[in-house]
C-alpha cells in the first residue's frame, strides 16, 4: 500500500515520511518521534541486553530480576521488527 492512511496522498513505497500531513513510517512512537530500525534495535535489543548483563554480572536476585525484566523489551522490539513498519500520525 503505497497511500498515507491519513489523508489518502499516494506515495512512493520509499517515503517514510507523508508529504502532506507529515505522518511517519516506523516500528514505535516516543511522543513526536518514531523510530526505524537502527534505534529500535539500540534502544530495545542491545540497550536491554547491557543491563541484563549488567544483572546477570551483579550475581544477586535483584541482577536476577532486573535481567529478567529486560526480556520484556527484547521480545517486544523482536515482535515489532517481525510485524514491520507501520504510519504514525504526529499531532
Ligand atoms: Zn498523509
Amino acid at each position: 500500500m503505497n497511500q498515507c492512511p491519513f489523508c489518502l496522498t499516494e506515495l512512493s513505497p520509499k517515503d517514510s515520511t507523508c508529504s502532506d500531513c507529515q505522518a511517519k513510517k516506523g516500528y514505535f512512537q516516543i511522543d513526536q518521534f518514531v523510530l526505524g530500525k537502527t534505534l529500535m534495535i539500540i534502544f530495545g535489543i542491545i540497550a536491554p541486553l547491557y543491563f541484563a548483563f549488567l544483572g546477570l554480572a551483579a550475581q544477586n536476585p535483584f541482577g536476577l530480576g532486573v535481567c529478567l525484566f529486560m526480556l520484556f523489551p527484547v521480545l517486544f522490539t523482536g515482535l515489532k521488527l517481525m510485524i514491520g513498519r507501520k504510519w504514525y500520525k504526529l499531532v
